[in-house]
């Protein structure tokens, strides 16, 4: 497969969304479509159908890749590679996500986290460019996290689950039981959009700025935070989602990290907590950006660095706006 023949197909599998893409090798996008995430049949197929017309209209895939929330299993040598496992969203569980397209796609393809794939677009287009390692941290329906490590997105036996870590419980947060049908009170049960409207009795928006349920919150999100500063020693920490639209959440989540770091280590005391903590601006898109990126990699062992120059793309402005997206 010559680079310039390349025909790269890739779908932002998201709870609400499905995001479906065609792009060339430069990425430029080709055909799109959005489709409401209801049950796997209906969803699948509609996604199906879309590949199908496209490779009738411009020929073979060449690769393929899907970033999915999860959990996935994604290690190859897996009985159930490629499927979405033990996922709280009704219908979805064991879904195997790969097998489903290679009955209409003869290409490679990839699997990996919506947040691994989002955390490639702000790499190449948002608030992780010129950056190896950083962490990109979503907190809305759940707290999702992914790791670019040395340049690609970190995955072992199977992909980390950080959201999902323990945290001692933030002051004046003792009694919460938290929401999280596997583990109650882990840092998604406490923190996550609807842990926030749980604990409240309203959605989080709708809290007072001085509510002191902020201070709970950017304290949970700061102790994620500091963990993940302890771990992986990013050079970043992007955060986003719709928690992190309430005023002076930066602020608080930069104050809290710097009290629970303590002065501890001469490297992490002079972080420049503005340039640590941020909010990503790759846009809208980034998950459907990274999983075009990850199939441009499937088949030639390289990220599109070249994508970064070439795509217009302003910080804060999606590549593909809601109106663009038929
Ligand atoms: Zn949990």
């Amino acid at each position: 497969m010559q680079p310039e023949n390349l025909l790269l197909g890739a779908i932002e599998a998201g709870g609400t969304k499905f995001l479906c893409g065609i792009a060339d090798r430069d990425g430029n996008i080709i055909r799109q479509t959005r489709i409401p995430t209801t049950v796997p049949a209906e969803t699948l197929a509609i996604a199906t159908d879309f590949f199908a017309r496209a490779q009738d209209e411009f020929g073979p895939l060449s690769s393929f890749s899907v970033g999915s929330f999860g959990p996935l299993s994604l290690n190859p040598v897996a009985k159930d590679y490629g499927s979405i496992t033990s996922t709280p969203k009704a219908g979805w569980q064991d879904i195997d996500l790969l097998a489903h397209f290679s009955r209409t796609i003869d290409a490679p393809m990839a699997l990996d986290t919506d947040v691994n794939c989002a955390a490639v677009g702000e790499r190449l287009f948002g608030s992780g460019q010129g950056l190896d390692t950083f962490c990109y941290v979503t907190v809305g329906t759940g707290i999702g996290v992914g790791l670019l490590i040395d340049g690609a997105p970190h995955g072992g036996a199977n992909h980390p689950e950080a959201g999902h870590i323990r945290l001692p419980r933030a002051p004046g947060d003792e009694a919460f039981p938290g929401i999280c049908p596997f583990h109650g009170d882990c840092l998604e049960g406490l923190a996550c959009g609807p842990a926030m409207q749980a604990r409240w009795g309203v959605p989080g928006e709708q809290l007072p700025p001085d509510h002191p349920g902020w201070m709970i919150e950017a304290d949970y999100l700061a102790g994620l935070c500091a963990t993940l500063t302890y771990i992986v020693r990013p050079d970043r920490i992007i955060i986003g989602g719709g928690v992190m639209e309430s005023p002076d959440m930066y602020e608080r989540v930069r104050r809290a990290l710097v009290t629970k770091l303590a002065g501890y280590d001469a490297s992490m005391r002079s972080l420049d907590m503005d340039d640590y903590i941020t909010a990503p601006t790759a846009g809208a898109s980034a998950g459907l950006t990274g999983a075009l990126a990850l199939a441009y990699r499937t088949v030639t062992r390289q990220w599109p660095m070249h994508w970064s120059v070439e795509l217009p793309s302003l910080p804060g402005q999606p590549l593909l706006s809601g109106a663009e997206l038929a």
